[in-house]
Order: structure tokens, then C-alpha cells, then sequence
């Protein structure tokens, strides 16, 4: 497939590479194999003047919330029992968790995502049909149900014997399928699962090379409460004594750790998934950037849907800059390109994605750019900051379509 577009490619986290007529080249396989300014030759579309990008990183969202988008009202704790655990029990329910896992794929294929990391609810059939839906749509993405064995309505609740079978039933199936799909362990925050589980789960994907996923210091009423019930120094001290702190675990929010927090996290190897429209959107406060990047701690970008309220990546990298301003600092748009894309997917260490680059597999979005954009700086700032951008066009993953206006 020869495709002849604008460019826009993240090529470190201070630059963007623009060429305004290009060649992009994939072979049958999926895999990119030239990216070069045009020089004539036949071509199978002119997309001109549509603007290519790799496709959008997504590395903290929920399924089971994608129906409740612009209900969250803050904050978290009252959320999650007034709006969020009554629409999660409803996903006992196969028709409805079938339905909501198609409108979910294609939200997420529609916003240009194409690797995301995504949670369940607590329901093991309802995650199977999660799967079932990604492996349909053609995305990537890591995935599993949410653990809960406390601190949740008894139909939420689940025990750690069934929960973890179930789940090592579905890394059987899914984790590693088709180099697209993998399994996480994710217990969905302190304060709704016990010890135990959370020990018996940060073992089980150890053994089973699954990534870990959870909540971590999101809202300042949630952290004294699990300081208090687990008895604990610190909130991260009760992810290390379960054993979920490590270089294949993300952690969503990331919001009021103390410098030791910091500290011990960056040594870790783990991931922030920062969410600044879902901190914004509830009143949790704001992730400090420079405790991140200080200490190279890997960055990518999350929409929580749905205390997020929207799928678009570029949207929650323009919440991500203003949240940057509000802490003094005045970051680079090159720097949320690189970390909607390149960043978020080395994030989840999925190498062969987030760049338009010969080798890497080719997961593209098509952007309707007005033409008279063309200065590299506009370009990039249009693509990330104009709020009523035009939707994205097309999204391939792979070389495949995975969505189509
Ligand atoms: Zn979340």
C-alpha cells in the first residue's frame, strides 16, 4: 500500500518531524517500510490534504464506563457509589457488556486510539467480551477485569479464588493474541480489595508475565482511607507489601505522593498513566509533572473514561498542558505528541508502535487538517489544541482499517 499525506511523526520528546507531501509505504504484513518527502511514482491514495499521525496511546480508560461520560460530578468516593458501581453491576448482564464492549471498540477506533490499557468490570464474562470485541475491532490493547473483594455492593464483589481463576482462564486465551492483545492483573484500587488478593494477584502475574494495573493517590479523602484500613506509612508502601509495584505495572492519577513515594516509584521501573481532564473533571487535584519527568519516570497519557470526558488522546494532551501551566511550566507541544504516541506506547512497552517510522508496525490515524494550515509549529498545534478540531477520518492498525467516517 503506497499512500501519499502530510505528515506528522514524534521523532524525541522535544521534536515533531512535518513533511507536507510524503510517501508512506506498508507492506502486506502491517509493517511500515518507507516514510520519505514524495517524489513522484504511483501512488493507491492521494489522502492530501488529510494529515497522518501514528495512532493515539490510551493507557487508563473503562469499558464498563462508557455509557456514564459527562455524569461524573466528584468527588471520587461519591462518584464511584452514586454513578459508577450502579452502571458497573450492569454488566452482569452479557447482552449489555456485548453491546457496550462494540461502542467502546469503536469510540476508541473512531478517536484515532489504537493501543489502549483498559479495565474491566468485575465480571469475568463481561471481560471475555471485552477481549472478543478488541480482537474484532483489530486493536491493541492490555485489558482484564477489575478486582474487588471489599469495599464495594456485595454484587460487585468478588473472592480471590474464582476472581484469579477466571483471570488466568483469560490470559489462556488472550494474553500474547495475535501480538495485539495482552492481560492485566488489576485490582482496581486499595480500598476495594483485601491484602491477601492483592498478594495471591501480584503473584499470579508474575508467574504468568502479566502487566498490573491499578489506582494510585488520586484524591486526598482516598488516600487517608487506605492509609487508615491498611495501616499503612504511606499509600504506595500498600502496592509494594502486595507486590504490584514493578516494571510491568501502570498506575492511573498519581497525584499526592510524598517525595519518598516518588522516589521508590521511579526506582521500580513502573509507569504513570496521567489523566489530567479525569483530575480536572472531579476535582482530584493535579498530577506534579516535574516529580515525573525529574526522575525519567515512564509517561503516558490516560483518558479514564468516564470520569475523563472524552476518548480524544489530543484532548487529554491539552488538559495535560494546562495542567503543566497551572504548576509554572511551560511545556512543549512536541512533548504530548510524543507522549500521545511514541512515549505512551515505549510507556507500554509495545515497541514496534507510535511512530510512522520504516520497521515499526503500521498503526496510522488520518486527520482532516484544514489546508491553509501548513506552518510545522501550526500544524502540530492545531493537531493537539483546537478544541473543535474536525473528527478524525480514518484509523488503521497494522496496515488495517479499523475505522472508517
Ligand atoms: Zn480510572
Amino acid at each position: 500500500m503506497r499512500l501519499r499525506a502530510r505528515v506528522l511523526d514524534p521523532v524525541s520528546v522535544d521534536e515533531a518531524r512535518y513533511l507536507p507531501d510524503a510517501l508512506v509505504e506498508v507492506d502486506p504484513a502491517g509493517r511500515l517500510t518507507l516514510v520519505e518527502p514524495w517524489s513522484g511514482g504511483p501512488c493507491d491514495e492521494d489522502l492530501r490534504p488529510g494529515l497522518l499521525t501514528p495512532g493515539f496511546v490510551d493507557a487508563h480508560l473503562h469499558f464498563p464506563q462508557t455509557r456514564i461520560v459527562g455524569a461524573a460530578s466528584g468527588p471520587l468516593l461519591e462518584w464511584l457509589r452514586t454513578r459508577t458501581f450502579p452502571e458497573e453491576a450492569r454488566f452482569a448482564q452479557a447482552d449489555h457488556a456485548r453491546a457496550v464492549a462494540e461502542q467502546f471498540t469503536a469510540s476508541l477506533a473512531a478517536a484515532g486510539t489504537t493501543l489502549c490499557q483498559a479495565y474491566g468490570s468485575v465480571h469475568p464474562l463481561a471481560a471475555e467480551l471485552l477481549f472478543q470485541a478488541l480482537d474484532a475491532r483489530g486493536l491493541r490493547a492490555i485489558a482484564g477485569p477489575v478486582l474487588m473483594d471489599q469495599g464495594a455492593p456485595d454484587e460487585l464483589l468478588l473472592p480471590a479464588g474464582p476472581a484469579l481463576d477466571a483471570l488466568e482462564a483469560l490470559a489462556e486465551r488472550w494474553h500474547g493474541h495475535d501480538g495485539r492483545l495482552q492481560v492485566a492483573v488489576i485490582p482496581r484500587f486499595a480500598l476495594s480489595c483485601t491484602m491477601p488478593m492483592m498478594q495471591a494477584a501480584g503473584q499470579l502475574a508474575r508467574r504468568r508475565g502479566l502487566w498490573v494495573s491499578t489506582h494510585l493517590s488520586e484524591n486526598g479523602e482516598e488516600c487517608s482511607a487506605t492509609t487508615s484500613l491498611f495501616q499503612a506509612a504511606d499509600y504506595l508502601s500498600v502496592y509494594e507489601q502486595a507486590g504490584l509495584l514493578h516494571e510491568r505495572s501502570i498506575y492511573a492519577h498519581c497525584i499526592h505522593l510524598s517525595d519518598s513515594e516518588w522516589d521508590r516509584f521511579a526506582g521500580s521501573g513502573a509507569a504513570v498513566a496521567h489523566c489530567p481532564d479525569s483530575n480536572d473533571f472531579l476535582g482530584s487535584g493535579g498530577m506534579p509533572l516535574r516529580s515525573v519527568l525529574d526522575r525519567d519516570i515512564p509517561l503516558a497519557l490516560g483518558s479514564d473514561i468516564a470520569a475523563g470526558r472524552s476518548f480524544r488522546i489530543p484532548r487529554i494532551a491539552s488538559s495535560a498542558f494546562d495542567n503543566a501551566l497551572r504548576q509554572g511550566q511551560r511545556t512543549s507541544p512536541a512533548r504530548w505528541f510524543w507522549t500521545a504516541t511514541r512515549g505512551g506506547a515505549l510507556a507500554l512497552q509495545q515497541p514496534q508502535v507510535g511512530a510512522l517510522q520504516p520497521g515499526l508496525e503500521a498503526d496510522m490515524v488520518l486527520h482532516s487538517l484544514p489546508e491553509w494550515v501548513e506552518d510545522p509549529q501550526d500544524v502540530l498545534n492545531t493537531l493537539l489544541f483546537h478544541q473543535d478540531a474536525p473528527p478524525v477520518l480514518r484509523t488503521w492498525v497494522r496496515g488495517r482499517t479499523v475505522s472508517q467516517r
